[in-house]
């Protein structure tokens, strides 16, 4: 989907967003235009100075921040106060710009200006901080969200992936997991069951991960493990699957086949991942509930 933010927040006329920018464009359209004819009838022309370019500058930088504001989506306090101040130097601007051209007092309007300029300079400095730290707290969440699994809450196959690329340079362990039976579980106690099951596998195999186990749900019923150390990897496993045979689905049985891949520093992670993939499939072969370990491969 080709979907430009711009555009749609822009020129949706009948939107609050839409109707405050078109305002301000139109009000700093009249202002300028004001001060450019009061200026050409009344005015000194011979007055026209760098204070004015100075102004005019300003006043074209403000309405372009303005602009660029309005291109971002949210409802956030601190953008509004953002947007109000920027408006506050606007006119701050066009109170020196007017000055500068002898149209009112000077000191009048470098007191009209200055007290916009402080309070507006102020609330920037404040409220920029603010919508910075709102921003990276929305990116983080988005980030969050695209890495987690609805369902069990582990992380998903993209952040499996990325924890691959983390594992290539490494020696580790990987394990898939794989709830057997599942499709029977789904068909006797309904799908809702089965999405308990999982949710609640989620929940215990959560209660192992630690800083150097990274558990994640790689597919429907099916969890990829890394340990990113082989000493105690075995024990893990085992402690896994006892885990999770041992009833956490009330009066539903679950049972775990686990293919197993130690991958020395050398081997390539996709190597290490299909030689786990093979081990399930001979642990499914063999019976199933039971862990199989996978040959030895290189890059
Ligand atoms: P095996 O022991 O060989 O692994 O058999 P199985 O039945 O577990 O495996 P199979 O691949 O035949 O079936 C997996 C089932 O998992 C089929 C699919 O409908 C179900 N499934 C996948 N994702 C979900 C989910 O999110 N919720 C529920 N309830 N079921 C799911
Ligand atoms: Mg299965
Ligand atoms: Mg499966």
């Amino acid at each position: 989907m080709n979907f430009k933010i711009h555009d749609k927040l822009i020129h949706e006329v009948e939107s609050p967003e839409g109707l405050l920018y078109r305002m301000i464009i139109i009000y700093t359209c009249f202002m300028t235009a004001l001060i450019a004819i009061l200026f050409l009838v009344i005015g000194d022309t011979t007055k026209i100075n760098f204070y004015f370019f100075i102004n005019s500058c300003t006043v074209t930088v403000m309405v372009w921040f303005i602009r660029k504001s309005f291109n971002i989506f949210s409802r956030d306090i601190h953008l509004l106060a953002f947007r109000v101040s920027l408006f506050f130097l606007l006119n701050s601007s066009l109170a020196s710009m007017a000055g500068g051209l002898n149209l009112i007092d000077r000191d009048t309007a470098s007191v009209i200006a200055a007290l916009l300029y402080v309070p507006a300079m102020l609330v920037i400095i404040h409220s920029f901080n603010k919508f910075i730290a709102y921003v990276n707290h929305n990116y983080k969440s988005a980030v969050s969200l695209s890495l987690t699994d609805e369902l069990t809450g582990l992380p998903n196959r993209r952040h499996l992936n990325v924890k691959l690329r983390e594992l290539e340079s490494r020696a580790g362990t990987i394990c898939i997991a794989d709830i057997d039976h599942f499709k029977k579980i789904n068909d006797t106690y309904g799908h809702e069951a089965g999405d308990k099951v999982l949710r609640n596998m989620g929940l215990r195999l959560s209660s192992f991960v630690k800083d150097e186990i990274f558990i994640s749900r790689s597919g429907g019923e099916e969890f990829a493990i890394i340990i990113f150390d082989n000493t105690n990897a075995e024990d893990v496993i085992r402690n896994i699957k006892t885990s999770v045979s041992d009833g956490c689905n009330g009066s539903i049985g679950v049972t775990l086949s686990i293919g197993v891949a130690i991958k020395q520093k050398e081997d390539s992670s996709s190597a290490a991942i299909t030689s786990a993939d093979n081990a399930l499939y001979q642990a499914k072969s063999a019976g199933r509930d039971c862990i199989m370990y996978g040959q030895r491969y290189r890059r």
